[in-house]
């Protein structure tokens, strides 16, 4: 039963905000971001060698002990200012480069040729396909899923879990995010980071109804990180009892949610494969249906 109105807000109506959705991505971008052949048949990328570079995880893991060991030494508060400065400017050039870089592979793969031989997977030669970066099933699959094993919850109860294990308040979403999981995870990201940048900045060209804020903490409801990937049923609606299909439907958590909250946002994929998807469709229908209502 939708618990909106209630102090705390319920595991499927707690939002992630951008920060947050950076702090999950960034550890993992070079995975994320490595583009590999997509098999148009099984819809799976492909783990041969060619796709999958060696990882360097001695490097970075040295890195990191270096790092770690920086921290520890001067007492001075000033000097630490400054280097935590420093820190700052220099991850923003950092990250410059990256997004540089990402441009620069994306171009790239233009040229690339699109076959591709043997898929790992389903074994298909030369089939249909084309060079991609990592989709919500896969980031759901190897990295969603296994940070929430242990607790069994949905990635946003995760995060409200105080270091403790008690419960702390989540955050209510912004916007509802209408997407299918088959697009590029890293497109996703930058697409909700724009989207958010926009909304937040009241750009003159903008129809923007809220007062300046911190883009980074707007926060959206993305099915993927809002339900519990291991009681996913519970968000489908409840269809055991006697009601009607239309009735059971609006007990989904894709419905409750939206009623939640007072925008949507569709994240149109090049090929509009998002609107193949019936529960897409059903978010369409309900923002047509709900949303001149407020
Ligand atoms: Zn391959
Ligand atoms: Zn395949």
């Amino acid at each position: 039963m939708y618990s909106g109105q209630s102090s705390t807000l319920s595991q499927g109506h707690r939002g992630i905000t951008v920060q947050e959705l950076w702090d999950f991505y960034d550890p993992e971008s070079s995975w994320l971001e490595a583009q590999r052949w997509r098999c148009g048949i099984c819809h799976k990328s492909c783990c041969c060698e060619k796709c999958v570079e060696p990882e360097p995880t001695q490097e970075a893991e040295t890195r990191t002990q270096e790092e770690g060991e920086d921290e520890g030494g001067s007492d001075d508060n000033f000097a630490e200012e400054v280097v935590e400065q420093i820190g700052a400017v220099f991850a923003g050039i950092e990250r410059k480069v990256a997004e540089e870089k990402r441009a620069w592979r994306m171009c790239f793969n233009r040229f690339k040729p699109e076959t591709h031989g043997r898929c790992s997977h389903c074994g298909a030669e030369g089939g249909p396909g084309r060079w991609e970066e990592r989709n919500l099933y896969e980031v759901v699959e190897h990295m969603v899923k296994p940070i929430c094993a242990q607790l069994r919850v949905s990635y946003v109860e995760l995060l409200r879990r105080g270091p403790e294990g008690e419960e702390m308040e989540g955050v209510k979403p912004d916007t509802f995010v209408s997407h299918w999981w088959g697009e590029e995870f890293p497109k996703f990201v930058r697409t909700l980071t724009c989207f958010a940048e926009a909304r937040s900045r009241r750009l003159p060209w903008t129809v923007c109804t809220t007062p300046h804020r911190n883009p980074k903490t707007w926060a959206f409801w993305i099915c993927a990180f809002a339900n519990n990937q291991y009681a996913i049923e519970h968000a489908l609606g409840d269809f055991s009892s006697d009601v009607t299909p239309r009735t059971a439907v609006m007990t989904s958590a894709f419905a409750t949610a939206l009623d939640a909250v007072s925008d949507v946002v569709a994240v149109l994929d090049d090929r509009a494969i998002i609107y193949t998807r019936i529960w897409c469709c059903f978010e369409l229908f309900s923002v047509a249906r709900l949303i001149p209502d407020r």
